[in-house]
């Protein structure tokens, strides 16, 4: 995880205790949401304790019933927030050189039943969101998105945090921003905003006055300070993230059978992210790539792996919908994400591309020894 500053960090601390102010929208949580939303360019942001719980009162507030179409290739939690309110999501294929929810394929994936899309900008790389917004208009649909990789980076030029209806943000401590665990919702639809509001604490309108089913989503000070020390610092996150990326970049593109996933030339982007594609024709696979650099200490992911379609309860109440997902279904056995970040040196790099490479010189050797 990305630390920031500590000094500010304890000085927040101090503040917080000397103010006994703990949770409940206060001053740290309130600095927080206005230093998001002015650098999303967006009126509204709320500060939430996870990006899950924010997926669920989004779309909770937006009306979402129903259908909802998400990608497989993401993390669980897009799909779980849809699920765990007693929706269906409904799994559409990626764009298998951009990784980001193919369009053709939502439209496919289209019922009576459907209210909802539910992008997912992968890598802090930018869905289609045009063609999604003119998809979704014609057919009467919802879009949103699932931001939780995009702080950090750009989409047409401009930040993350107004596209679609509304878009979540996760500041989980391995994101790039980091709040230890907190999330944000961020909107231009005034009142959109004011309904999550209310969800996020309890359905309270002031003090006593409870006038819709809510829950407990609320972000603590003690993570808003870390959120707003961690925003400060991010330049030196930015840094140290496209040191680390050049450095793999400079070593993988020297082994045959690997290629880093490459970023928009026109994008801002944090570089959280340096995820691998292993070739079909490669040496080894990438579960043994994986396995081999685990054995040495090295923290490489398979991701995202098995692709949700084929975790629970999703590969039981929908069983077919691996034939429709085909890119995802090679995806999820080629990509492997690697270590960045402040614990990662170029050094370090260096030492993660030689193990790769002796592995792929000696594959009957590992063959014997990792599955
Ligand atoms: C991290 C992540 C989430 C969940 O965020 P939390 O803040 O941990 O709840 C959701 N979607 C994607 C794509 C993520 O990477």
């Amino acid at each position: 995880p990305n630390v920031g500053d500590r000094d500010r960090l304890a000085k927040r601390f101090d503040e917080i205790l000397d103010r006994v102010w703990f949770t409940n929208n206060g001053p740290m949580v309130q600095e927080f949401e206005q230093s998001l939303a002015l650098r999303f360019a967006v009126r509204h942001v709320v500060a939430v304790c996870n990006a899950t719980l924010g997926l669920e009162i989004a779309t909770r507030a937006a009306g979402v019933e129903g259908e909802v179409i998400v990608p497989s290739f993401t993390f669980v939690a897009t799909a779980h927030a849809i699920q765990w309110q007693g929706l269906t999501p409904v799994f559409a294929d990626v764009d298998p050189s951009t990784h980001l929810i193919d369009v053709d394929s939502v439209e496919s994936l289209i019922t009576p039943r459907t209210t909802a899309i539910l992008g997912v900008h992968a890598w802090g790389v930018g869905c289609e969101t045009e063609a999604l917004q003119r998809l979704a208009g014609r057919r009467g649909l919802t879009v949103m998105y699932d931001a939780a990789h995009a702080i950090g980076c750009t989409h047409r030029g401009r930040p993350f945090g107004s596209n679609g209806l509304a878009e979540v943000f996760s500041f989980h401590a391995t994101k790039y921003v980091n709040s230890f665990e907190g999330g944000a919702i961020a909107t231009n639809d005034d009142e959109l905003a004011e309904r999550i509001r209310h969800m996020v604490n309890f359905g309270f309108e002031g003090t006593d006055q409870v006038t819709s089913v809510g829950t407990n989503a609320k972000m603590s000070e003690i993570s808003a300070a870390m959120g707003l020390t961690s925003l400060e610092s991010e330049m030196s996150f930015a840094r140290q993230n496209r040191l680390i990326w050049d450095a793999y970049d400079e070593h993988f593109s020297r082994i045959p059978g690997l290629s880093l996933y490459r970023f928009p030339v026109e994008e801002t982007n944090s570089h959280q992210y340096v995820v691998v594609e292993v070739a079909e024709d490669c040496a080894l696979t990438r579960d043994q790539i994986v396995a081999v650099l685990q054995a040495e200490n090295c923290m490489a992911r398979r991701y995202f792996f098995p692709g949700v379609h084929r975790m629970e309860p999703y590969a039981s109440l929908a069983p077919m919908s691996a034939r429709w997902l085909p890119a995802t279904e090679a995806l999820t056995h080629r990509v492997l994400t690697l270590p960045t970040g402040t614990a990662m040196s170029p050094d370090l790099v260096a030492r993660v591309a030689s193990v790769v490479a002796s592995a792929l010189e000696n594959p009957a050797e590992v063959g014997s020894c990792v599955e």
